[in-house]
């Protein structure tokens, strides 16, 4: 009798950006097992529910079921696909994008990507439109995500990099969150907080957030900010840190700029104003004020309720500036810390894998920098224009702009706002690609030609956790049948379109010589030289003994745990900007018509579009079908009861759901997980189209500065159905 031998691979959990260690346990070509890497500095061992059932989501019956295996073509929209070969698919796409550019010119394709695609497919999907297309319609969903954080650390610190680490929490005398539920959105990191309080009584949490969430319920002091005031919450707390004397004159003198404009400014938000604003108590904003300002050590950590809003950059930046005023900056437990929501949005800020960004923190704007990259790359140059956002992409294709669509391991029929416009978008463009691991995801429907890609278990590459920390992607068994690597089927691709498009290959045979995920790490690596982010000193065998932060530059040994302990940042004259920014309301205020604010967030259980979480039975214990979660008191005023179905509709759209009484939602708010998709959530636009999901009701509208959408916030009514 033979005995197969239990496999055990190191690698990185495929959910959020906490980014825990995990190690694999496979049997022949099964993954039979998963279990918290302990030696990982970002978990040590332990893993969330989501974490520790990654093996049983591979094996499921449904995952397996929904697994693309060979790449399938329609002939026509609406046609059942049909099974061709890698040559026959890559040829036609290459033919139809070579065709539509030569027709209408770059900017007429579009590529939308996925902050859970590895740093090495980010890079080439960049240097295919940017390097050998010649457009910058590369974006990502990271735009949903993290696109606000980037500009709010660029505006003020100079650049995009988060100053801190994990360890920072068992430093803090105070911690500061706000617009996130770590408890369900980055547990793993969520238990270290929970450590670090029982090990320092002393240690105080302040949560602000319109929900009382299970993060918000275990606080010291709960803030219940009305939603998208977080701006006037920030310069409210400032005004009373000037007033009580806890801001650090000689830190501000020594290394900052444009203190004095932003203190005439916030001094209208007196503790009144401010809390009245934000429809909180004033005495609390005092309270947080004086904790705020009196601790050696303040470390604010935030997420999508400061990003996901129309004026997302302004939140980040206002919340920086509380860290400048006091000097809670580059020491052990300080900072400001954007918590990254997927599990390499940071590695495809890393390469510039979005439409206003360029390789290694480059600024699109710069001549020098796309020169610099140009350079790099071998090519004449990189446009200058900035590519079409997330948003912008798919207004651009539902106007006829953008002709053909290359989509990557993201579903924006379900994840992108005002979906009766995206889902018009993918119709009326004449070339969809989507390239996936699933074929259940609701963008599939769309697609002309589908690339099967490989999943968790089968990659190999690299992912970036929030705190800057690169860990290896390592393959525990091999692709089934005809899976591909996403970045193989872009230089696939990619090789084809240089012997259709050979205008800009300047003389090169290829610019996708690549053999090997590390090749193109190393090409991504040497063009971080002398950059913010320099890893030129890292390198894949160093990545297989142990994940590193960066930067690590050639020489170092290891890389950075904090940045500006020098108080230098990284800007002209080495000075961080405090930011002048001022308080706007959200772009769609409730009002008589749309009395309800509705957010939206996440569940404890389920990873964005479920395509994954959906598959396994056991993670919908927790929260069984989706519901519209209200306010009791509110119920009673409409008549309702728990289970009740109502009409949720906004300026968009209306969707039928049952109604749910929570103690977490304020009067007039509402809210709804975003994971539901077209299973579980359906209505229709005021001219009877279908739609799906919670994005039915969200607003297009955008932060002007990050283009992040406000997915956080929507003016709506609720209404009890009249069912016949
Ligand atoms: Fe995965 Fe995030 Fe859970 Fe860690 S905290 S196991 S990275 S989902």
């Amino acid at each position: 009798m033979t005995t197969t031998l239990v496999r055990q691979t190191k690698s990185t959990c495929s959910y959020c950006g906490v980014g825990c260690g995990v190690i694999i346990e496979s049997k022949g070509d099964q993954i039979t097992g998963v279990r918290g890497d302990p030696d990982h500095p970002a978990n040590f061992g332990r893993l969330c529910t989501k974490g520790s059932t990654l093996h049983l989501t591979a094996a499921a019956p449904v995952s397996l079921q929904a697994r693309l295996l060979q790449p399938q073509r329609r002939a026509e929209r609406g046609a059942a696909p049909q099974t061709v070969g890698w040559d026959t698919a890559l040829d036609e796409a290459a033919d139809r994008f070579a065709d539509i550019v030569q027709r209408h010119g770059p900017d007429a394709v579009g590529f939308y990507i996925s902050g859970q695609l590895l740093t090495e497919d980010y890079y080439v999907f960049n240097k295919l439109a940017k390097g050998l297309i010649g457009t910058n319609n590369v974006d990502t969903n990271s735009r949903l995500c993290m696109s606000s954080a980037v500009a709010g650390y660029k505006q003020t610190l100079g650049a995009d990099a988060p100053p801190n680490c994990y360890d920072d929490v068992e430093h803090a005398e105070v911690i500061f969150i706000v617009g996130s539920n770590t408890a369900y959105a980055h547990p793993i990191l969520f238990r270290r907080i929970e450590d670090a309080r029982r090990a320092n009584p002393k240690l105080k949490l302040i949560v602000a957030d319109p929900r009382r969430t299970e993060t918000a319920d275990v606080a010291d002091l709960y803030l219940p900010l009305l939603p998208g005031t977080d701006v006037a919450l920030f310069h409210g707390m400032l005004h009373l840190l000037m007033w009580d004397g806890h801001i650090d004159p000689a830190y501000i003198a020594a290394h900052t700029t444009g203190f004095d404009a932003l203190k005439s400014t916030v001094r209208d938000y007196t503790p009144k104003e401010a809390a009245r604003i934000c429809g909180i108590d004033e005495a609390a904003l005092v309270q947080a004020a004086q904790w705020f300002g009196s601790s050696k050590s303040t470390l604010s950590l935030y997420c999508q309720g400061l990003n996901q809003s129309s004026s997302g950059t302004a939140k980040n930046a206002a919340l920086v500036n509380l860290h400048l005023a006091t000097g809670q900056i580059g020491k052990p437990g300080a900072g400001p810390f954007s918590l990254t929501g997927q599990p390499n949005a940071m590695g495809g800020r890393e390469v510039g894998g979005l439409a206003n960004l360029l390789s290694a923190h480059r600024d699109m704007a710069n001549p020098e920098h796309r020169a610099e990259v140009a350079r790099l790359w071998g090519v004449a140059d990189v446009p200058a224009t900035p590519g079409k956002t997330a948003i912008e992409m798919f207004d651009a294709a539902a106007r006829g702009e953008i002709k053909a669509l290359w989509i990557s391991c993201t579903n924006p029929a379900q994840s992108l706002p005002d979906q009766p416009t995206v889902r018009r978008a993918l119709q009326r463009a004449e070339f969809v690609v989507v390239q996936e691991a699933f074929s259940t995801t609701a963008t599939c429907a769309y697609a002309d030609l589908l690339l099967p890609a490989t999943t968790w278990g089968e990659k190999d590459g690299t992912v970036t956790n929030s705190e800057r920390r690169i860990s290896r992607v390592r393959p525990a068994v091999p692709p089934p049948v005809q899976a591909r690597h996403d970045w193989q089927a872009v230089v696939g691709f990619a090789r084809r379109l240089e012997s259709r498009l050979p205008g800009r290959l300047n003389g090169q045979a290829t610019l996708f010589p690549y053999a090997t995920p590390e090749e193109i790490w190393n090409e991504h690596r040497e063009s971080t030289r002398g950059r913010d982010l320099d890893i030129t000193g890292m390198s894949y065998a160093m990545l297989e003994r142990a994940p590193q932060q960066w930067p690590l530059p050639q020489g170092a040994t290891a890389g950075k745990a904090r940045l500006y302990e020098d108080g230098r940042f990284p800007t002209p004259d080495g000075r961080a900007r405090f930011a002048n920014v001022a308080y706007t309301p959200v772009a769609e205020p409730r009002e008589a018509r749309y009395p309800f604010s509705l957010t939206t967030g996440r569940l404890r259980d389920h990873w964005h579009g479920m395509s994954r979480t959906g598959t396994l039975g056991r993670l919908f214990g927790h929260v069984p079908e989706p519901a519209v979660e209200m306010n009791a008191q509110d119920m009673v005023r409409l008549g309702l009861k728990d289970g009740d179905l109502v009409y949720v509709t906004s300026r968009r759209a209306a969707l039928l759901l049952p109604a749910q009484a929570s103690q977490q939602v304020a009067s007039a708010q509402a809210f709804i997980a975003m994971h539901w998709g077209e299973e579980y959530l359906s209505g229709c636009t005021s001219t009877g189209e279908r739609v799906y999901g919670v994005n039915a009701l969200t607003t297009p509208a955008f932060c002007p500065t990050s283009k992040q959408p406000e997915l956080k916030h929507a003016a709506v009514k609720i209404l009890k159905a009249e069912l016949p």
